[in-house]
């Protein structure tokens, strides 16, 4: 086992993955280290992806995808129902099967030249004057020290890397999602179709999802705003109430639970020889939770960065904020707009949602699957809406 590298990453996920194959095929020298002891396993995950971009990072076989799907079916409260459709014979979108899906990008990142550990884990960063050098590992029960030039920290949502590195301050309730979500079979659902169930008695300050993974079986999660949980509130109280009455004979073949930040993202996502990408960074998308395609994004864009700055002889601080810089340019915009669309919807009343969803009914959702789609239509409806998105 070597005990240099040019690229540390932590973290096996979608985003580490790509963060280690993009230095690696940049020339760097990289070790990926993954925890646990298989890839992509258990998921804690909806599963959910748009079309664009994702061939870019994979070449998608049908064992990557469990579903496409090509319609969404919004329900507002008192259960007025928009019905969001692709445009005639087109899809819009999968549900993976992530278990095989992770396991491909790592191995994508294998194959451009990355070094691949499981069962081992970060367990703390070696620093010299303020500046990240190394990693100290656990690689199968036995202790390890690692020197590189650059961490790139992938260890998802409860990233200890960024803690250690000092660029993640304790994530706070109104910026995290608790999501507790069940795999269930013999239910009666569009396999095509993705649902979402909005309102206070669902999911306060979030919703519950039915993301089908073929034709009688499907994710069917919630996700509740931290700040809004009430009472004891437990997500998975809410889901057994919902599941009791839409599925009273399905069966739960799963359960898996995690947080989703709905931050926006890191204001730092960078130090001295450093990067964090994907959920690490919280770069999960604030409106929708999804954080796969902008994890993967992030990797890329970290990769090449770090790729860089191991040819060029140069990775210091200010050299590694290009990643910051590039991230910017391709999500900061997005993720604004999202950040004001989720408070939008957070400090939305029961009534003023139906009444919405009443007015929004009227429109044509033909085509329109992405959110900056919706947005469109949303802001005809609401000019204050408008507004606060002119501003962001
Ligand atoms: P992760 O996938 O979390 O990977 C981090 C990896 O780091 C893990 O494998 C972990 O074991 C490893 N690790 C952690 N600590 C260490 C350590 N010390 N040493 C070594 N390894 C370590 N997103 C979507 O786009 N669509 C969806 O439908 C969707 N649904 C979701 C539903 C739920 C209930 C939840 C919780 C999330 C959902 N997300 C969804 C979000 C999505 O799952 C994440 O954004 C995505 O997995 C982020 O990828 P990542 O690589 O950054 O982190």
């Amino acid at each position: 086992m070597k005990d240099e590298y040019d690229v540390v990453v932590v973290g096996g996920g979608p985003s580490g993955a790509m963060a280690a194959k993009f230095a690696a095929l940049g020339g760097a020298s990289v070790l990926l280290i993954e925890k646990r002891q298989e890839i992509g396993t258990p998921i804690r995950c909806a599963e959910g992806v748009g079309l664009k971009d994702m061939d870019r990072f994979l070449d998608l076989q049908p064992r990557h995808i469990s579903q496409n799907i090509s319609g969404a079916t919004i329900y507002a409260p008192d259960g007025t129902a928009l019905k969001l459709r692709a445009k005639e014979g087109e899809i819009a979108g999968y549900i993976l099967e992530r278990k095989v899906f992770d396991r491909s990008l790592v191995e994508s990142a294998a194959k451009a030249g990355a070094d691949v550990f499981t069962k081992s884990s970060a367990t703390s960063l070696i620093m010299e004057k303020d500046t990240v050098v190394g990693v100290k590992i656990s690689r199968l029960d036995v202790e390890k020290e690692i020197r590189c030039k650059i961490i790139i920290g992938a260890d998802g949502v409860e990233s200890k890397v960024g803690r250690w590195a000092g660029l993640c301050p304790a994530i706070k309730l109104k910026d995290i999602e608790s999501g507790v979500q069940f795999l269930m079979t013999d239910i009666d659902i569009d396999s095509e179709n993705i649902e979402f169930f909005m309102g206070n008695q669902y999911a306060p300050g979030g919703y519950v999802w039915i993301f089908p993974k073929g034709k009688d079986r499907a994710n069917v999660g919630i996700g509740l705003l931290g700040s809004k949980i009430k009472d004891g509130g437990r997500p998975i109280d809410y889901l057994n109430e919902f599941v009791k009455k839409r599925f009273p004979d399905g069966k739960i073949a799963e359960i898996n639970y995690g947080g989703v930040p709905v931050s926006g993202g890191l204001e730092k996502m960078y130090g001295k020889g450093i990067m964090l990408v994907g959920d690490a960074a919280q770069c999960t998308d604030p409106i929708t939770g999804g954080g796969i395609k902008s994890g993967l994004w992030s990797g890329e864009l970290a990769g090449k960065v770090a790729a860089d700055a191991v040819k060029s002889g140069n990775w210091s601080e200010k050299a590694l904020s290009k990643y910051q810089h590039d991230w910017e340019k391709l999500y900061g915009k997005p993720m604004r707009v999202n950040l004001v669309l989720k408070d939008y919807y957070v400090d939305m009343t029961d009534e003023e949602a139906n009444k919405l969803a009443h007015e929004l009914a009227k429109h044509d959702f033909t085509g329109v699957m992405e959110v900056p789609d919706l947005v469109k239509i949303l802001s005809k409806v609401d000019k204050k809406l408008l507004l606060k998105l002119g501003a962001a």
